[in-house]
């Protein structure tokens, strides 16, 4: 995504626990491969990100909701993204010092509006990243320019040492979304927000779930809970140690999971902690054996009905990361 970043450095969004993926395993990577900053949603995820990086390369999107955050804020170096007139006057009032500021171009989600950049509340602040977010960035649409056109006004108007645009989407649109440090989050984990990401972007993520039983069905025989399944013929099955408990969620009904490339259907319902799996294209399959999720992110959002970053978000804690 560096590479990819042009001249502007890159950070990395690390919320919700990278995705789901595991602070404690991909941010001591993304630290070494050189981010420049680092972006969590919550407060409460400062000091698991603390434990790799100092405060001041970690941003917290969601800003300052009460005086104790401006204090944590303080104690921790963590810095406050700004996301309104009221953000803006409580970090003051709690003594003020550097912080980012998100304006609104268009999202309609957090930041100051285009409006209020003159409020002495706003002037008052010592701005390190302008920044904003692109609703729109994963698709080809009219609203990538404007929102662009709209930051590039407000910039002008309102002192900052750096500007801040493109999430992983938005760096493969082009250069003039750079500007001078991208933040991307998807990518970095696997997701493929646009085609041409495709051929740059590798799978991060390759969840797999072990056989508890293997069993054969008769004709007639139904599986799981209320049935949905019944055998058209005899056939080999597996019980796998894997359901929605793990994040493996309903949605995949009707998928499959995969051993060497083999297909193997999903029979019936997924249940809290089981599956059962059409084991005829891999009979040699046995208790203990490893089955892979089809985890290559574009594939599993198109088999589940799930977005990508709900596909990452949603693993369980029982997956080892
Ligand atoms: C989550 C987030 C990102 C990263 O977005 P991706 O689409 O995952 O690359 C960047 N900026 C902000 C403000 C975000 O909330």
């Amino acid at each position: 995504m560096d590479a990819l970043s042009g001249s502007a450095a890159t950070g990395a969004a690390i919320k919700a626990d990278c995705y789901g993926l595991g602070v404690d395993t991909c941010l001591p990577v993304l630290r070494d491969a050189g981010a420049a900053g680092f972006f969590v949603a919550h407060w409460s995820e400062v000091p698991g990100a603390l434990a790799y990086v100092p405060g001041e390369k970690i941003a917290v999107l969601h800003g300052p909701l009460h005086d104790a955050d401006c204090s944590f804020a303080r104690a921790t170096g963590a810095v406050p993204v700004i996301n309104s007139l009221e953000q803006a006057r409580r970090w003051t009032s709690s003594g003020g010092g550097p912080c980012h500021l998100m304006v609104d171009t268009g999202i309609n989600r957090l930041g100051i509006a285009p409006g209020e950049a003159g409020d002495p509340s706003i002037a008052a602040l010592e701005v390190d990243v302008l920044m904003s977010h692109l609703a729109s960035a994963d698709e080809d649409s009219d609203r990538n320019a404007q929102q662009s056109r709209r930051f590039a006004e407000i910039a002008q108007s309102l002192p900052h040492k750096r500007t801040s645009l493109a999430n992983s989407a938005g760096i493969a649109l082009d250069e003039g979304f750079h500007h001078d440090l991208t933040r991307p989050g998807l990518s970095l984990y696997g997701g493929i927000a646009r085609a041409e990401l495709g051929s740059r972007i590798r799978q991060v993520a390759f969840p797999q779930a072990a056989i508890l039983q293997t069993r054969q069905l008769g004709t007639g025989d139904a599986v799981g809970y209320n049935g949905e399944f019944v055998a058209p013929s005899p056939t080999p099955t597996a019980i796998v140690s894997l359901g929605y408990a793990d994040g493996f969620l309903r949605g995949w009904g009707g998928a499959y999971l995969i051993h060497e490339g083999r297909k193997l259907p999903l029979l019936g319902k997924v249940s809290m902690d089981m599956v059962v799996v059409d084991l005829s294209a891999a009979p040699e399959l046995a208790e203990g054996d490893w089955l892979d999720l089809p985890y290559y992110l574009p594939d599993a959002a198109r088999l589940s009905g799930l977005s990508q970053y709900e596909a990452l978000t949603v693993l369980g804690r029982r997956f080892r990361r």
